[in-house]
Protein backbone atom coordinates (compact mmCIF):
# COMPACT_ATOMS: atom_id res chain seq x y z
CA UNK A 1 0.00 0.00 0.00
CA UNK A 2 1.32 3.57 -0.79
CA UNK A 3 2.13 6.16 1.87
CA UNK A 4 0.62 9.66 0.60
CA UNK A 5 1.52 12.92 2.59
CA UNK A 6 0.20 16.26 2.13
CA UNK A 7 3.42 18.21 1.26
CA UNK A 8 3.19 21.92 2.24
CA UNK A 9 6.03 22.88 -0.46
CA UNK A 10 3.90 21.92 -2.97
CA UNK A 11 0.56 22.19 -1.34
CA UNK A 12 -0.55 18.77 -2.50
CA UNK A 13 -0.94 15.26 -1.39
CA UNK A 14 1.94 13.36 -2.30
CA UNK A 15 2.64 9.86 -2.92
CA UNK A 16 5.84 9.60 -0.64
CA UNK A 17 9.24 7.49 -1.64
CA UNK A 18 12.31 8.13 0.11
CA UNK A 19 15.57 8.71 -1.47
CA UNK A 20 17.67 6.28 -0.23
CA UNK A 21 14.63 3.20 0.65
CA UNK A 22 14.49 1.60 3.09
CA UNK A 23 15.85 5.04 4.94
CA UNK A 24 13.70 8.04 5.19
CA UNK A 25 15.42 10.58 6.83
CA UNK A 26 13.31 12.68 9.30
CA UNK A 27 14.15 16.14 11.04
CA UNK A 28 11.62 17.13 13.75
CA UNK A 29 12.28 20.99 15.23
CA UNK A 30 12.62 20.40 18.77
CA UNK A 31 12.24 22.91 21.73
CA UNK A 32 13.47 26.09 23.22
CA UNK A 33 14.29 24.99 26.95
CA UNK A 34 13.84 27.75 29.06
CA UNK A 35 10.43 26.54 30.13
CA UNK A 36 8.28 23.45 30.13
CA UNK A 37 6.34 22.27 26.90
CA UNK A 38 2.89 23.29 26.81
CA UNK A 39 0.44 20.51 25.72
CA UNK A 40 0.19 22.74 22.49
CA UNK A 41 3.70 22.06 21.54
CA UNK A 42 3.21 18.50 22.51
CA UNK A 43 0.28 18.51 19.88
CA UNK A 44 2.98 18.89 17.10
CA UNK A 45 5.57 16.32 18.93
CA UNK A 46 2.44 13.38 18.76
CA UNK A 47 1.80 14.50 15.49
CA UNK A 48 5.16 13.89 14.18
CA UNK A 49 5.05 10.99 16.70
CA UNK A 50 2.23 9.39 14.23
CA UNK A 51 4.22 10.07 10.84
CA UNK A 52 7.34 8.24 12.33
CA UNK A 53 5.25 5.12 13.58
CA UNK A 54 3.44 5.15 10.10
CA UNK A 55 6.90 4.68 8.18
CA UNK A 56 7.96 2.18 10.74
CA UNK A 57 4.85 0.40 9.97
CA UNK A 58 5.68 0.77 5.70
CA UNK A 59 8.40 -0.90 6.52
CA UNK A 60 11.17 1.80 6.45
CA UNK A 61 13.93 2.25 8.55
CA UNK A 62 13.83 5.79 9.67
CA UNK A 63 16.59 7.98 11.09
CA UNK A 64 15.51 10.81 13.27
CA UNK A 65 17.08 13.49 14.38
CA UNK A 66 15.69 16.24 16.70
CA UNK A 67 17.67 19.10 18.32
CA UNK A 68 17.81 21.23 20.86
CA UNK A 69 17.60 24.85 21.12
CA UNK A 70 19.91 25.88 23.96
CA UNK A 71 21.42 28.51 22.52
CA UNK A 72 19.08 31.56 23.92
CA UNK A 73 17.67 33.25 21.11
CA UNK A 74 15.69 36.59 21.38
CA UNK A 75 12.24 36.83 22.04
CA UNK A 76 10.90 37.97 18.79
CA UNK A 77 11.05 36.47 15.07
CA UNK A 78 12.48 39.80 13.92
CA UNK A 79 15.75 39.00 15.64
CA UNK A 80 15.34 41.86 18.47
CA UNK A 81 14.40 41.22 22.06
CA UNK A 82 15.60 39.91 25.19
CA UNK A 83 17.56 36.51 25.38
CA UNK A 84 14.68 34.19 26.61
CA UNK A 85 17.52 31.60 28.26
CA UNK A 86 18.98 34.43 29.99
CA UNK A 87 16.29 35.81 30.99
CA UNK A 88 14.72 32.75 32.41
CA UNK A 89 18.09 32.17 34.35
CA UNK A 90 17.80 35.25 36.04
CA UNK A 91 14.40 34.71 37.34
CA UNK A 92 15.28 31.29 38.96
CA UNK A 93 18.62 32.25 40.21
CA UNK A 94 20.33 29.93 38.03
CA UNK A 95 23.01 30.36 34.78
CA UNK A 96 21.74 29.46 31.61
CA UNK A 97 23.06 26.05 31.11
CA UNK A 98 21.29 24.71 33.92
CA UNK A 99 18.09 26.21 32.80
CA UNK A 100 18.27 24.15 29.27
CA UNK A 101 19.84 20.76 31.03
CA UNK A 102 16.89 21.35 33.49
CA UNK A 103 13.61 21.65 30.37
CA UNK A 104 15.50 19.26 28.31
CA UNK A 105 15.15 16.62 30.83
CA UNK A 106 11.61 18.36 31.89
CA UNK A 107 10.97 17.34 28.12
CA UNK A 108 12.13 14.13 27.58
CA UNK A 109 10.01 13.05 30.52
CA UNK A 110 6.75 14.49 28.55
CA UNK A 111 7.66 12.47 25.61
CA UNK A 112 8.03 9.35 27.49
CA UNK A 113 4.26 10.24 29.02
CA UNK A 114 3.64 11.00 26.04
CA UNK A 115 4.82 7.07 24.77
CA UNK A 116 6.41 9.28 21.85
CA UNK A 117 9.35 7.69 20.87
CA UNK A 118 13.08 9.27 21.11
CA UNK A 119 14.69 10.39 17.92
CA UNK A 120 17.62 8.32 17.57
CA UNK A 121 19.79 11.28 17.24
CA UNK A 122 18.77 14.38 19.79
CA UNK A 123 21.82 17.76 18.90
CA UNK A 124 22.17 20.80 20.72
CA UNK A 125 22.61 24.08 19.61
CA UNK A 126 25.36 24.62 21.89
CA UNK A 127 26.86 21.18 20.62
CA UNK A 128 27.35 22.38 17.34
CA UNK A 129 28.67 25.84 17.28
CA UNK A 130 31.69 25.22 14.41
CA UNK A 131 29.35 23.41 12.04
CA UNK A 132 26.98 26.60 12.24
CA UNK A 133 29.93 29.04 11.39
CA UNK A 134 31.08 26.78 8.65
CA UNK A 135 27.91 26.60 7.10
CA UNK A 136 27.50 30.69 7.75
CA UNK A 137 31.18 30.86 6.42
CA UNK A 138 29.94 28.86 3.33
CA UNK A 139 26.61 31.64 2.52
CA UNK A 140 29.46 34.37 3.06
CA UNK A 141 31.98 33.05 0.34
CA UNK A 142 28.73 32.65 -2.03
CA UNK A 143 28.36 36.31 -1.11
CA UNK A 144 24.64 35.46 0.86
CA UNK A 145 25.87 37.80 3.64
CA UNK A 146 25.88 41.05 4.87
CA UNK A 147 27.55 42.86 7.98
CA UNK A 148 24.43 45.15 10.18
CA UNK A 149 25.09 46.75 13.77
CA UNK A 150 24.00 43.33 15.50
CA UNK A 151 25.21 40.74 13.31
CA UNK A 152 25.79 38.79 9.81
CA UNK A 153 22.53 38.77 8.19
CA UNK A 154 21.28 36.77 5.44
CA UNK A 155 20.69 39.03 2.27
CA UNK A 156 16.95 37.44 0.86
CA UNK A 157 16.73 39.44 -2.04
CA UNK A 158 19.77 37.05 -3.58
CA UNK A 159 17.82 34.07 -3.47
CA UNK A 160 15.37 34.33 -6.46
CA UNK A 161 12.52 31.37 -4.70
CA UNK A 162 12.81 33.01 -1.15
CA UNK A 163 9.72 32.37 0.23
CA UNK A 164 8.52 29.44 -1.62
CA UNK A 165 7.51 26.72 1.32
CA UNK A 166 4.71 29.77 2.59
CA UNK A 167 4.10 31.18 -0.62
CA UNK A 168 5.46 34.72 1.13
CA UNK A 169 4.93 37.95 -1.14
CA UNK A 170 8.31 39.60 -0.89
CA UNK A 171 7.05 42.56 -3.21
CA UNK A 172 4.33 43.12 -0.83
CA UNK A 173 5.80 42.49 2.29
CA UNK A 174 8.62 45.10 1.03
CA UNK A 175 6.11 47.67 0.51
CA UNK A 176 3.59 47.46 3.21
CA UNK A 177 5.35 45.45 6.02
CA UNK A 178 6.40 47.17 9.21
CA UNK A 179 9.07 45.01 10.89
CA UNK A 180 11.29 46.14 13.88
CA UNK A 181 14.00 46.88 11.95
CA UNK A 182 17.63 46.81 12.77
CA UNK A 183 20.36 49.22 11.93
CA UNK A 184 21.67 48.23 8.68
CA UNK A 185 19.22 45.37 7.82
CA UNK A 186 18.36 45.68 3.92
CA UNK A 187 15.13 43.61 3.62
CA UNK A 188 12.71 42.93 5.89
CA UNK A 189 12.61 39.08 5.62
CA UNK A 190 16.57 39.31 5.98
CA UNK A 191 17.38 37.52 9.16
CA UNK A 192 20.67 37.20 11.62
CA UNK A 193 23.25 34.46 11.05
CA UNK A 194 25.18 35.75 13.51
CA UNK A 195 24.46 37.92 16.61
CA UNK A 196 27.11 39.54 18.13
CA UNK A 197 27.25 39.83 21.68
CA UNK A 198 27.00 43.86 22.68
CA UNK A 199 29.42 45.71 23.51
CA UNK A 200 30.65 45.33 27.07
CA UNK A 201 28.18 42.77 28.10
CA UNK A 202 29.33 39.37 28.72
CA UNK A 203 27.05 36.67 27.85
CA UNK A 204 26.39 33.48 29.44
CA UNK A 205 26.79 31.46 26.40
CA UNK A 206 28.92 33.45 23.79
CA UNK A 207 31.64 31.92 21.23
CA UNK A 208 34.11 33.17 19.27
CA UNK A 209 33.69 33.63 15.75
CA UNK A 210 35.57 34.68 12.31
CA UNK A 211 33.07 38.13 12.82
CA UNK A 212 33.47 38.62 16.80
CA UNK A 213 32.29 36.97 19.98
CA UNK A 214 28.49 36.07 19.50
CA UNK A 215 26.14 33.64 19.34
CA UNK A 216 24.24 31.84 16.26
CA UNK A 217 21.09 32.57 14.80
CA UNK A 218 18.04 30.35 15.38
CA UNK A 219 17.42 29.01 11.70
CA UNK A 220 20.89 27.79 11.26
CA UNK A 221 21.47 25.29 13.89
CA UNK A 222 18.44 23.37 12.23
CA UNK A 223 20.40 23.44 8.91
CA UNK A 224 23.78 23.01 10.09
CA UNK A 225 22.54 19.93 12.15
CA UNK A 226 19.81 18.28 9.63
CA UNK A 227 22.08 18.50 7.29
CA UNK A 228 24.96 17.16 8.99
CA UNK A 229 22.97 13.84 9.95
CA UNK A 230 20.88 13.37 7.26
CA UNK A 231 23.06 14.61 4.45
CA UNK A 232 22.03 17.55 2.26
CA UNK A 233 19.35 16.77 0.54
CA UNK A 234 16.90 14.64 3.01
CA UNK A 235 13.62 13.19 3.07
CA UNK A 236 11.16 14.70 5.76
CA UNK A 237 11.14 18.11 7.87
CA UNK A 238 8.15 18.96 9.97
CA UNK A 239 6.96 21.50 12.85
CA UNK A 240 3.95 23.32 13.84
CA UNK A 241 2.51 25.77 11.56
CA UNK A 242 3.83 28.90 12.40
CA UNK A 243 7.23 27.27 11.44
CA UNK A 244 6.11 27.97 7.75
CA UNK A 245 6.44 31.78 7.04
CA UNK A 246 10.09 32.20 8.96
CA UNK A 247 11.91 29.44 10.32
CA UNK A 248 11.52 26.53 8.16
CA UNK A 249 11.63 29.57 5.17
CA UNK A 250 15.09 30.99 6.29
CA UNK A 251 16.75 27.55 6.75
CA UNK A 252 15.66 26.81 3.33
CA UNK A 253 17.17 29.11 2.04
CA UNK A 254 20.31 28.92 4.50
CA UNK A 255 20.48 25.22 3.32
CA UNK A 256 19.42 25.84 -0.35
CA UNK A 257 21.90 29.14 -0.97
CA UNK A 258 25.26 27.06 0.28
CA UNK A 259 24.84 23.76 -1.43
CA UNK A 260 22.60 24.51 -4.74
CA UNK A 261 20.65 21.34 -3.98
CA UNK A 262 17.14 20.64 -2.74
CA UNK A 263 17.18 20.72 1.10
CA UNK A 264 14.16 18.66 1.83
CA UNK A 265 11.81 16.92 -0.23
CA UNK A 266 8.78 16.65 2.16
CA UNK A 267 7.31 19.65 4.79
CA UNK A 268 4.98 18.61 7.17
CA UNK A 269 3.53 20.88 9.90
CA UNK A 270 0.79 20.41 12.03
CA UNK A 271 -2.06 22.80 13.22
CA UNK A 272 -2.29 24.69 16.49
CA UNK A 273 -4.33 23.32 19.65
CA UNK A 274 -6.02 26.26 20.94
CA UNK A 275 -7.97 27.43 23.81
CA UNK A 276 -11.72 29.17 23.42
CA UNK A 277 -10.28 32.18 24.40
CA UNK A 278 -7.50 32.03 21.66
CA UNK A 279 -4.16 31.15 21.37
CA UNK A 280 -2.14 29.06 24.44
CA UNK A 281 1.14 30.35 25.25
CA UNK A 282 4.14 31.03 27.74
CA UNK A 283 3.62 34.84 26.92
CA UNK A 284 -0.50 34.50 27.58
CA UNK A 285 -0.03 33.11 31.00
CA UNK A 286 -2.60 30.41 30.18
CA UNK A 287 0.14 27.78 29.22
CA UNK A 288 -1.23 23.63 30.06
CA UNK A 289 1.26 21.48 31.14
CA UNK A 290 0.93 17.56 31.01
CA UNK A 291 1.93 18.30 34.80
CA UNK A 292 -1.22 19.83 35.00
CA UNK A 293 -3.74 17.33 33.31
CA UNK A 294 -1.97 14.62 36.04
CA UNK A 295 -2.84 16.86 38.85
CA UNK A 296 -6.14 17.13 37.54
CA UNK A 297 -6.51 13.13 37.59
CA UNK A 298 -5.74 13.11 33.98
CA UNK A 299 -3.67 9.77 32.15
CA UNK A 300 -1.50 11.56 29.79
CA UNK A 301 -1.81 9.36 26.83
CA UNK A 302 -5.75 10.08 26.73
CA UNK A 303 -4.67 13.28 25.82
CA UNK A 304 -2.64 12.05 23.03
CA UNK A 305 -6.30 10.20 22.36
CA UNK A 306 -7.70 12.86 22.02
CA UNK A 307 -5.16 14.27 19.46
CA UNK A 308 -5.46 11.70 17.52
CA UNK A 309 -9.42 12.30 17.28
CA UNK A 310 -8.79 15.47 14.83
CA UNK A 311 -6.59 15.10 11.92
CA UNK A 312 -3.04 16.92 12.24
CA UNK A 313 -3.87 19.67 9.74
CA UNK A 314 -7.11 21.22 11.67
CA UNK A 315 -7.03 23.38 14.66
CA UNK A 316 -8.17 21.96 18.20
CA UNK A 317 -10.14 23.74 20.61
CA UNK A 318 -9.34 22.12 23.76
CA UNK A 319 -11.11 21.70 26.97
CA UNK A 320 -11.37 19.83 29.97
CA UNK A 321 -14.45 18.21 29.20
CA UNK A 322 -13.31 16.40 25.77
CA UNK A 323 -10.49 15.49 27.69
CA UNK A 324 -12.44 13.93 29.87
CA UNK A 325 -14.89 12.31 27.52
CA UNK A 326 -11.25 10.96 25.65
CA UNK A 327 -10.14 9.47 28.87
CA UNK A 328 -13.40 7.32 28.96
CA UNK A 329 -13.43 6.50 25.46
CA UNK A 330 -9.53 5.39 26.14
CA UNK A 331 -10.76 3.36 28.89
CA UNK A 332 -13.57 1.53 27.09
CA UNK A 333 -11.07 0.75 24.26
CA UNK A 334 -9.19 -0.89 26.90
CA UNK A 335 -11.51 -3.13 29.01
CA UNK A 336 -13.15 -4.06 25.42
CA UNK A 337 -9.20 -5.35 24.32
CA UNK A 338 -8.40 -7.00 27.66
CA UNK A 339 -11.52 -9.18 27.56
CA UNK A 340 -10.48 -10.18 24.15
CA UNK A 341 -6.81 -11.11 25.83
CA UNK A 342 -8.42 -12.63 28.92
CA UNK A 343 -10.78 -14.67 26.27
CA UNK A 344 -7.26 -15.86 24.31
CA UNK A 345 -5.42 -16.48 27.51
CA UNK A 346 -8.26 -18.81 29.01
CA UNK A 347 -8.33 -20.43 25.72
CA UNK A 348 -4.10 -20.81 25.29
CA UNK A 349 -3.38 -22.01 29.25
CA UNK A 350 -6.88 -23.74 29.90
CA UNK A 351 -7.21 -25.89 27.08
CA UNK A 352 -10.38 -27.83 29.21
CA UNK A 353 -11.97 -23.99 28.73
CA UNK A 354 -12.55 -24.97 25.38
CA UNK A 355 -14.93 -27.79 25.92
CA UNK A 356 -17.23 -26.30 27.72
CA UNK A 357 -17.61 -23.95 24.41
CA UNK A 358 -20.24 -24.30 22.12
CA UNK A 359 -18.46 -23.91 18.43
CA UNK A 360 -18.72 -22.07 15.64
CA UNK A 361 -17.14 -21.40 12.03
CA UNK A 362 -15.87 -17.69 11.82
CA UNK A 363 -13.35 -17.00 9.19
CA UNK A 364 -10.97 -13.88 9.72
CA UNK A 365 -10.94 -13.05 6.67
CA UNK A 366 -14.29 -12.51 5.55
CA UNK A 367 -15.15 -11.37 8.83
CA UNK A 368 -12.75 -8.42 9.41
CA UNK A 369 -10.10 -8.30 6.28
CA UNK A 370 -11.65 -4.79 4.95
CA UNK A 371 -11.98 -3.46 8.24
CA UNK A 372 -8.06 -4.32 8.55
CA UNK A 373 -7.21 -2.92 5.26
CA UNK A 374 -9.46 0.27 5.98
CA UNK A 375 -7.37 1.19 8.86
CA UNK A 376 -4.19 0.48 7.09
CA UNK A 377 -5.23 2.97 4.05
CA UNK A 378 -6.71 5.30 6.71
CA UNK A 379 -3.23 5.45 8.36
CA UNK A 380 -1.66 6.08 4.50
CA UNK A 381 -4.07 8.56 3.89
CA UNK A 382 -2.12 11.45 5.22
CA UNK A 383 -2.44 9.70 8.68
CA UNK A 384 -6.17 10.30 9.10
CA UNK A 385 -5.82 8.94 12.70
CA UNK A 386 -9.71 10.01 13.04
CA UNK A 387 -10.56 7.39 10.55
CA UNK A 388 -8.29 5.09 11.84
CA UNK A 389 -10.01 5.09 15.03
CA UNK A 390 -13.54 4.52 13.74
CA UNK A 391 -12.20 1.31 12.01
CA UNK A 392 -10.63 0.29 15.83
CA UNK A 393 -14.29 0.28 17.30
CA UNK A 394 -15.79 -1.29 13.57
CA UNK A 395 -13.31 -4.05 14.03
CA UNK A 396 -13.67 -4.08 17.89
CA UNK A 397 -17.84 -3.76 17.74
CA UNK A 398 -17.64 -6.84 14.87
CA UNK A 399 -15.64 -9.29 17.40
CA UNK A 400 -18.27 -8.32 20.28
CA UNK A 401 -21.25 -9.52 17.63
CA UNK A 402 -20.00 -12.46 16.88
CA UNK A 403 -18.47 -13.15 20.50
CA UNK A 404 -15.45 -14.60 18.13
CA UNK A 405 -12.48 -16.22 20.64
CA UNK A 406 -11.70 -18.82 18.10
CA UNK A 407 -9.68 -15.92 16.70
CA UNK A 408 -8.70 -13.77 19.44
CA UNK A 409 -5.49 -14.38 19.02
CA UNK A 410 -5.58 -13.11 15.49
CA UNK A 411 -7.39 -10.24 16.24
CA UNK A 412 -5.01 -9.84 19.16
CA UNK A 413 -2.14 -9.58 16.52
CA UNK A 414 -3.74 -7.03 14.71
CA UNK A 415 -4.42 -5.11 17.78
CA UNK A 416 -0.54 -5.13 18.59
CA UNK A 417 0.11 -3.96 15.18
CA UNK A 418 -2.82 -1.02 15.10
CA UNK A 419 -1.58 0.13 18.25
CA UNK A 420 2.04 0.04 17.46
CA UNK A 421 0.91 3.06 15.13
CA UNK A 422 -1.40 4.78 17.78
CA UNK A 423 0.68 4.43 20.68
CA UNK A 424 -1.71 3.86 23.13
CA UNK A 425 -0.90 0.91 25.29
CA UNK A 426 -3.88 -0.44 24.75
CA UNK A 427 -2.97 -4.33 24.89
CA UNK A 428 -2.74 -5.12 29.06
CA UNK A 429 -1.03 -7.93 30.51
CA UNK A 430 -4.04 -10.38 31.53
CA UNK A 431 -2.43 -13.73 32.02
CA UNK A 432 -0.90 -13.49 35.32
CA UNK A 433 -4.38 -12.28 36.64
CA UNK A 434 -6.61 -15.76 36.10
CA UNK A 435 -6.18 -17.61 38.96
CA UNK A 436 -6.01 -21.46 39.00
CA UNK A 437 -9.29 -22.10 39.98
CA UNK A 438 -10.68 -20.41 37.42
CA UNK A 439 -11.93 -23.29 35.11
CA UNK A 440 -12.70 -25.33 37.81
CA UNK A 441 -15.82 -23.42 38.99
CA UNK A 442 -16.18 -22.68 35.79
CA UNK A 443 -16.85 -26.66 35.35
CA UNK A 444 -18.67 -26.90 37.81
CA UNK A 445 -21.56 -24.07 37.17
CA UNK A 446 -21.61 -25.35 33.97
CA UNK A 447 -22.20 -29.07 35.38
CA UNK A 448 -25.10 -27.47 38.27
CA UNK A 449 -26.95 -25.57 35.41
CA UNK A 450 -27.29 -28.53 33.41
CA UNK A 451 -28.77 -30.06 36.79
CA UNK A 452 -30.36 -26.70 36.19
CA UNK A 453 -29.16 -26.13 39.56
CA UNK A 454 -29.98 -22.08 39.60
CA UNK A 455 -28.87 -21.60 43.47
CA UNK A 456 -25.54 -23.42 43.25
CA UNK A 457 -24.93 -21.65 39.69
CA UNK A 458 -25.43 -18.42 40.98
CA UNK A 459 -23.05 -19.22 43.68
CA UNK A 460 -20.80 -20.01 41.72
CA UNK A 461 -21.02 -16.60 39.76
CA UNK A 462 -20.81 -15.07 43.16
CA UNK A 463 -17.49 -16.88 43.94
CA UNK A 464 -16.13 -16.16 40.19
CA UNK A 465 -17.30 -12.62 40.89
CA UNK A 466 -15.25 -12.62 44.00
CA UNK A 467 -11.99 -13.40 41.81
CA UNK A 468 -12.46 -10.09 40.06
CA UNK A 469 -14.64 -11.48 36.25
CA UNK A 470 -17.73 -11.65 35.53
CA UNK A 471 -19.42 -14.59 34.00
CA UNK A 472 -21.86 -13.87 30.89
CA UNK A 473 -24.24 -16.77 29.63
CA UNK A 474 -23.93 -16.39 25.72
CA UNK A 475 -25.10 -18.55 22.63
CA UNK A 476 -21.29 -19.40 22.68
CA UNK A 477 -21.36 -20.34 26.80
CA UNK A 478 -19.98 -19.07 29.70
CA UNK A 479 -17.51 -16.43 28.52
CA UNK A 480 -15.49 -14.31 30.70
CA UNK A 481 -14.82 -10.67 31.23
CA UNK A 482 -12.56 -8.57 33.80
CA UNK A 483 -14.93 -6.59 36.46
CA UNK A 484 -14.56 -3.23 36.39
CA UNK A 485 -12.87 -2.81 39.78
CA UNK A 486 -10.23 -5.37 38.73
CA UNK A 487 -7.79 -2.43 38.55
CA UNK A 488 -4.66 -4.63 38.14
CA UNK A 489 -5.19 -4.66 34.30
P1 LIG B 1 8.93 26.06 20.37
O1 LIG B 1 9.50 25.43 21.61
O2 LIG B 1 8.21 27.33 20.62
O3 LIG B 1 9.95 26.15 19.25
O4 LIG B 1 7.79 25.07 19.85
C1 LIG B 1 7.98 23.71 19.70
C2 LIG B 1 7.03 23.14 18.67
O5 LIG B 1 5.67 23.33 19.07
C3 LIG B 1 7.15 23.78 17.30
O6 LIG B 1 7.09 22.77 16.31
C4 LIG B 1 5.95 24.70 17.22
O7 LIG B 1 5.54 24.86 15.90
C5 LIG B 1 4.93 23.91 18.01
N1 LIG B 1 3.84 24.70 18.63
C6 LIG B 1 3.93 25.85 19.35
N2 LIG B 1 2.71 26.21 19.82
C7 LIG B 1 1.82 25.27 19.40
C8 LIG B 1 0.39 25.06 19.57
N3 LIG B 1 -0.36 25.90 20.28
N4 LIG B 1 -0.17 23.97 18.99
C9 LIG B 1 0.59 23.10 18.28
N5 LIG B 1 1.92 23.24 18.10
C10 LIG B 1 2.55 24.30 18.65
ZN1 LIG C 1 14.09 24.03 13.44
Amino acid sequence: MSLKIYNTLSRKLEEFTPLNPPNVGLYTCGPTVYMYAHIGNLRTYIFEDILKRVLLANNYKVDHVMNITDVGHLTSDADTGEDKLEKEATKENKNAWEIAAFYTAAFQKDLEELNIIPPDIWCKATDHINEQIELVKRLESKGFTYRADDGIYFDTSKLSDYGKLAGLDIEGLKAGIRVEMVAGKKNPTDFALWKFSPVGVKRQMEWDSPWGKGFPGWHIECAAMSMKYLGETFDIHCGGIDHIPVHHTNEIAEAEAATGKPFVRYWLHGEFLELKEGRMGKSEGNAILISTLKEKGFDPLSYRYLVLNTHYRKKIEFDLDSLAAAQTSLNNLKSTIANIQLMADLLTYYPNYRALLKDAANNFEANYGAIVRAFDEACNTDLNMPQALANLNIFLNKYQEKLDFENANEILNVLTKMDAILGLKLLPKVHELIPANLISLLNSRQAKRTEKNWVESDNLRGEIESLGFLVKDTPRGQILEIKGENKNV
